[in-house]
C-alpha cells in the first residue's frame, strides 16, 4: 500500500538540535521556552514531565525531553546526536507530509541490532562459551521493505539473518538476505512448494534451515529431498512444557499450536535415520510466546530446551544450533517488573542466562556447545518508529457552576447546591455519594415528568461542579478510597485525535496492549487536564483509555488544555513491532504517511518518504473504481442541472471536491 514518493527529499540537511534551548523564533510563545528564566509558575518543571510520562523508564537511551520542553530523539543512543521531535514534525509538515505520520529512525534499528549482538558477545566472553551467536529477525514483526533492507544491512557485521513464518515471508527472506554465513530460518506451515523452494535455494549459496513444526511435514521433506537429490538442512520445533505467562502465554505448553511433542521428536529422529539423512537434523527450536515479562520463565525454557538439545546430539543428530525463538520483552511502562507491559530483566541478563544455561547443560554431558540463535522481533523493531498525531478538539465535562437565580429552586437542585457548598477535606467522600444520589434522583424525576429540562440541566451542572471539587481534594490525598477511583474516569476530558486506533495501534484495541503516549511539546507547562483519547472512526472501541503507570495502568492521561489555534501533537512510542501490518481499514482509514530519518553529522536526512493511502487506493481495496464513482456523481449532477435543482457553479464545485478528495489522504487535513 502507498507508494514511495518520487520527490527527492533525501539531500535535505537540517541543523542538529544541540539539546540547549532553542532560539525563540521557532516558537511564537516565549513562555514555553527554557525552564529557568521564564515567567511560568515555578511549580512545574521538565523533570516533573519526565517523571509523569516515565520517559526515562521506557525511552532510554533514545527518548528524552530538552530544555524547550520538547521530546528529543537520540537515534544512536548515547553515542550520537539528538533531534528535537517537535521541530522535526514541523519541518516534515512544511514538506506537505500530513499527520498522522509515522517517523522511523533507522539509526535506532541499527543501535538495537548492535546492542543485542554486543550483549551476546559479552555473555560469550564472560562464560568462555566456545560457540557463537547468530540472531535472526522474524520478518512477521515488520515486513516493510525499507525496514527489512536496513536490518539486513545493519546486521552484516554480526551475520544477522532472517526468519520466515510463511510462504510470502520466505519470498522476502530468500530475496533480501545476502549476508554470507547468516542464518535463514524457515518456520510456519509448509507445503511442497515451500519446502522445494527452500531446498533449491541452497544452490544459490543460501542455507535455509527448514524447521519441522508438524509431523506431516517430515514425509514431504524426505520425498522432496530424494527427488531433488539435495540434502536438506533441518530443525525441529519443540513444544516445551514451560509455559509463557501473561498476554501471549497460551502460545506455549502442551496445547500450543505449533511444535512437536517429545514422542514426535523421537519419531522424527527415527524416520530421518531410516531415510539415511539424520545428519540433516542440526537445529532445535522453541518459541514460548512474545513479551515474556519474567526472567524465570526464560530460564525454565532454556533449561528444558538445552536438555532436549543434548539428548538429540547423543541420539546421533548432527546438532549445531539452538534457536531460542522470540519472547525478549520490551519495557512499555518502564516499571522493570513482571507486569505484562514490562519485563523484570534486561538484554544482558537475557543473554547471560541463555549462554550460562546452555554451557552447563552441554558440559555436563560432554556435548559440543551450539551456535545460539534468537528470533527477537519485538526487541529489535519496537523502538524505531514513533507515531505522531494531532489533537482535533477536546471536550471536557462542563463543570462550571450554573448562575445562581433569584428563584425558588426545585428541592433536588437546592440539595445539590447545599452539597456543593459544604464540600471539605473531611467529608468529600460522603459529599460524592450525596451528589451522586441527588443526580440520580433528578434523572428519575425528569423521566416521570416532575422536573423540567431547565431544572435537569441545573442539577447536572451542579453535580459536575461537585465532582470537580471533590476530585481536586481527592488528588491531594495520599490514599483515595476505592469508591472514588472512578471519579477520574467520570471527569475525564475526551481528546479527539486524527488517527485510527484500528489502523495504527491495533493491539491497543485487540488485546489491550499498552503503549507509552505523551505530548511531544509543551512539557515545561503543567498538564492540567485529564483525558482519554478518541480516534476518528465512528466505532466506540476506537479509543485509548488505558495508559502506562508505575503501578498497573491509569484510566486517564495528563494532557495540556487544547487550544484550537495551536497544534497539539501527541506521540505513540514503541509501536514499531506488529502494529503496521495488523492495522486494518476500519472506516476506510488507510495507511499513514511514513518517513525514514537518518542522522547525519550535521543534522538529519530524509531517506525515504512512503506516502499513506489515498481515498482512491482504499476504495479500490474494496473494489470501487474511482472513475466509476466520479462518473456516477457527474451523471446525477447533470440530471439535477436539467431539473434545475443545482446551478452549473454548484455542480462544478461538487465534482471538483469529489474528485480532489479521491486523490487525498484518508485522514483529516488541518
Ligand atoms: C512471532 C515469533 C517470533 C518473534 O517474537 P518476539 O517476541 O517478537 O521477539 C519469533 N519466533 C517465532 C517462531 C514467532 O512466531
Amino acid at each position: 500500500m502507498g507508494e514511495e514518493s518520487s520527490q527527492v527529499l533525501s539531500e535535505e540537511q537540517v541543523q542538529l538540535d544541540d539539546g540547549e534551548s532553542k532560539p525563540a523564533t521557532s516558537l511564537p510563545k516565549p513562555l514555553q521556552l527554557g525552564t529557568k528564566n521564564n515567567s511560568k509558575p515555578a511549580n512545574w518543571t521538565i523533570e516533573k514531565s519526565e517523571n509523569l510520562y516515565r520517559i526515562a523508564g521506557w525511552g532510554e537511551p533514545y527518548f528524552s525531553i530538552n530544555a524547550a520542553g520538547h521530546v528529543t530523539v537520540s537515534p544512536q543512543g548515547d553515542r550520537g546526536g539528538s533531534l528535537d521531535l517537535f521541530e522535526l514534525v514541523n519541518a516534515l509538515r512544511e514538506r506537505n507530509l500530513s499527520l498522522p505520520l509515522l517517523i522511523r529512525f533507522s539509526d535506532i534499528l541499527e543501535h538495537r541490532i548492535d546492542r543485542l549482538n554486543a550483549c551476546f558477545a559479552k555473555a560469550i566472553a564472560r562464560y568462555n562459551y566456545t560457540g557463537g551467536y547468530k540472531g535472526v529477525f522474524p520478518v512477521k514483526c515488520n515486513q516493510q521493505r525499507h525496514l527489512v533492507e536496513d536490518i539486513v544491512r545493519f546486521g552484516k557485521p554480526h551475520q544477522f539473518g532472517l526468519e520466515a513464518g510463511s510462504k510470502p515471508e520466505l519470498m522476502i527472506a530468500l530475496a533480501m538476505l545476502d549476508t554470507p554465513g547468516a542464518m535463514l530460518i524457515c518456520n510456519g506451515y509448509k507445503d511442497r512448494e515451500y519446502i522445494e523452494t527452500a531446498m533449491l535455494a541452497q544452490k544459490l549459496g543460501q542455507s535455509p534451515i527448514i524447521v519441522l513444526e508438524q509431523l506431516e511435514e517430515l514425509p514431504l521433506v524426505v520425498e522432496v529431498s530424494q527427488s531433488l537429490g539435495i540434502q536438506p538442512l533441518l530443525g525441529v520445533r519443540a513444544k516445551l512444557s514451560t509455559k509463557g505467562v501473561g498476554r501471549w502465554g497460551t502460545s506455549t505448553g502442551d496445547r500450543a499450536k505449533f511444535g512437536l511433542t517429545i514422542p514426535e521428536i523421537l519419531q522424527v529422529v527415527n524416520q530421518l535415520k531410516e531415510a539415511g539423512i539424520i545428519n540433516s537434523l542440526q537445529l532445535l527450536h522453541y518459541h514460548i510466546g512474545s513479551q515474556i515479562s519474567s526472567i524465570s520463565v526464560i530460564k525454565d525454557a532454556i533449561l528444558e530446551a538445552s536438555k532436549i538439545y543434548v539428548e538429540l546430539a547423543q541420539l546421533g543428530a548432527n546438532m549445531k544450533y539452538l534457536d531460542v525463538g522470540g519472547g525478549l520483552g520490551i519495557d512499555y511502562d518502564g516499571s522493570q517488573t513482571n507486569f505484562h507491559a514490562s519485563k523484570n530483566y534486561n538484554l544482558q541478563n537475557y543473554a547471560n542466562d541463555i549462554i550460562a544455561e546452555v554451557k552447563d547443560a552441554c558440559s555436563e554431558r560432554n556435548v559440543a556447545v551450539p551456535t545460539l540463535i534468537s528470533e527477537s522481533g519485538r526487541a529489535i523493531a519496537s523502538h524505531q518508529s514513533v507515531l505522531i498525531f494531532d489533537v482535533l478538539s477536546s471536550s471536557g465535562v462542563p463543570s462550571d457552576l450554573p448562575p445562581s437565580l433569584d428563584i425558588e429552586e426545585h428541592p433536588i437542585v437546592r440539595n445539590l447546591w447545599e452539597t456543593y457548598k459544604s464540600i471539605t477535606e473531611e467529608n468529600y467522600q460522603e459529599a460524592f455519594h450525596d451528589a451522586t444520589q441527588f443526580k440520580e434522583e433528578a434523572l428519575s424525576r425528569f423521566n416521570f415528568g416532575y422536573l423540567t429540562l431547565t431544572e435537569r440541566a441545573r442539577a447536572e451542572q451542579l453535580y459536575w461542579a461537585c465532582c470537580k471539587q471533590i476530585l481536586e481534594i481527592a488528588r491531594r490525598q495520599a490514599y483515595v478510597p476505592d469508591d472514588l477511583e472512578d471519579l477520574e474516569k467520570i471527569m475525564a476530558s475526551i481528546y479527539y485525535v486524527n488517527l485510527s486506533v484500528f489502523q495504527s495501534a491495533p493491539d491497543s484495541w485487540a488485546i489491550d496492549q499498552l503503549f507509552p503516549i505523551m505530548p511531544i511539546h509543551r512539557l515545561t507547562e503543567e498538564p492540567t487536564e485529564r483525558g482519554i483519547v478518541a480516534d476518528l472512526t465512528c466505532d466506540s472501541d476506537g479509543k485509548i483509555d488505558q495508559f502506562i503507570d508505575l503501578r498497573d495502568v491509569k484510566p486517564v492521561l495528563e494532557l495540556h488544555p487544547f487550544k484550537s489555534d495551536k497544534p497539539y501533537y501527541l506521540g505513540l512510542f514503541l509501536g514499531g513491532a506488529y502494529q503496521e501490518i495488523m492495522g486494518n481499514l476500519h472506516n476506510l482509514f488507510g495507511d499513514t504517511n511514513a518517513v525514514h530519518i537518518h542522522l547525519t553529522p550535521k543534522g538529519y536526512k530524509i531517506e525515504h518518504v512512503v506516502k499513506g493511502d489515498t481515498m482512491t487506493e482504499v476504495l479500490s481495496y474494496v473494489q470501487y473504481d474511482a472513475e466509476d464513482l466520479v462518473e456516477n456523481i457527474r451523471r446525477r449532477a447533470e440530471q439535477a442541472l436539467l431539473e434545475k435543482r443545482i446551478t452549473i457553479q454548484e455542480s462544478q464545485r461538487l465534482l471538483q471536491n469529489y474528485e480532489r478528495s479521491l486523490g487525498r489522504y484518508t485522514y483529516l487535513s488541518p
